[in-house]
């Protein structure tokens, strides 16, 4: 079983210093109101079953937001909102949040501060019922970012800053954070980045993830296999570098952009590199809204995607990354009374109701638990 290497760890210490010490001093130095740290609790009153049969749908919805990005994942009746539109977009947002008869987002992930993926949050935080709020620690001095801050303040919602390998889960539906693995001045390099697993499909969400962010995601080895890949930054030749794409193998991908943009988005490049390795390719700016449906063994789209002139190859090491990426994205079983812990598919798993969870194999052993004989987590 591979693992992030202790290098790894050892440059998220380094990050969560150098957050720590920003942090005092931003509190010292100016009246911004900057959100606390509140690092992951394994938690054990949301652990669902560890089923690797699904017995519900996981819906994935790529608005049509323009040049901006907005996803919303439904599964079990709970709600998850990737990004939030420009600020023109909050009616189109919410007109199709109250479609659905959604009154509360149980997750609501705010990739990074720019105006095309938190334009409508403040609003969407007022408007509706919010449980936890994932950020990235890089704050922004944008009138839109300010009035973010401002309303999370008056709701009393204190956002998390999430690390690799945090998870949480809706419904049948892990979630895993993955990036950024490093800390850098650029606001889409620090994009969070994340992949969502449901039964055995999964899907990647990359922000606006940059070339520099997705090399060190390779670097540190981070599973980023997805069957479909929501493009970084619109589809802009400043993200999805080929190897980055590789690594990741989207049978499908999903690109999050507007007709006639300023910027030329998608780029020629990335969509030749998309045909390149065999990926049918969605996009908003030309199908609108595009809903993929999952029953955990095969995705059904709303829209006919353009696919590719080359056959799409899942090669035999995809397996054994997928093996890694299953127990390390489920993470972790403890059992309370023998202080033992185990992978997800260990045949002497503890009764549910000993059962806590462990994001990470070193949140078990800093809580003192040891490993399994077994199955050797
Ligand atoms: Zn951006
Ligand atoms: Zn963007």
């Amino acid at each position: 079983m591979k693992k992030f290497s202790k290098h790894f760890f050892k440059k998220q210490l380094v990050t969560l210093y150098a957050f720590i010490f920003l942090l005092f001093g931003l509190t010292l130095t100016s009246c911004q109101n900057i959100f606390t740290l509140s690092p992951d609790q394994p938690s054990s009153s949301n652990i669902p079953d560890i089923a690797k049969e699904t017995t519900s749908q996981l819906t994935v919805h790529y608005l049509d937001v323009g040049q901006a990005d907005c996803i919303l994942l439904q599964n079990q009746g709970q709600n998850v909102l990737i990004d939030a539109g420009n600020r023109a977009d909050f009616f189109t947002i919410q007109s199709y949040l109250n479609k659905l008869n959604i009154k509360k987002l149980n997750t609501f992930v705010l990739t990074h501060p720019h105006e095309d993926h938190i334009g409508s949050a403040s609003l969407i935080i007022q408007n509706y019922d919010i449980g936890t709020v994932y950020m990235t620690n890089k704050s922004s001095a944008s009138k839109v970012y300010q009035s973010l801050l401002k309303e999370l303040d008056r709701k009393k919602i204190s956002p998390k800053v999430p690390h690799p390998g945090d998870n949480f889960f809706i419904g049948e539906t892990a979630f895993t954070f993955l990036g950024p693995v490093a800390q850098y001045d650029d606001l889409n390099s620090m994009s969070l980045v994340l992949r969502a697993d449901f039964g055995d499909n999964s899907f990647l969400f990359t922000g606006d993830s940059t070339n520099e962010a997705e090399k060190d995601m390779l670097q540190e080895k981070v599973p980023l296999e997805a069957q479909v890949l929501k493009v970084g930054h619109h589809g802009s030749r400043a993200s999805s570098s080929y190897v980055f794409l590789k690594a990741v193998n989207p049978e499908f991908s999903v690109i999050s952009t507007e007709t006639g943009n300023d910027y030329g988005h998608p780029h020629k490049e990335i969509l030749s590199r998309l045909n390149d390795i065999g990926s049918t390719l969605f996009r908003t700016d030309k199908s609108g809204t595009i809903i993929a449906t999952s029953n955990g063994k095969e995705i059904i789209w709303n829209t006919a995607g353009v696919k590719s002139s080359k056959e799409h190859v899942t090669d035999e090491n995809g397996l054994t990354q997928k093996d890694d990426k299953i127990t390390y994205t489920r993470g972790f079983i403890g059992n309370r009374n023998s202080k033992t812990f185990h992978t997800h598919n260990c045949s002497s798993l503890p009764k549910k109701e000993n059962q806590i969870r462990f994001a990470t194999r070193k949140k078990a052993l800093d809580a003192g638990y040891h490993p399994c004989g077994k199955c050797n987590p």
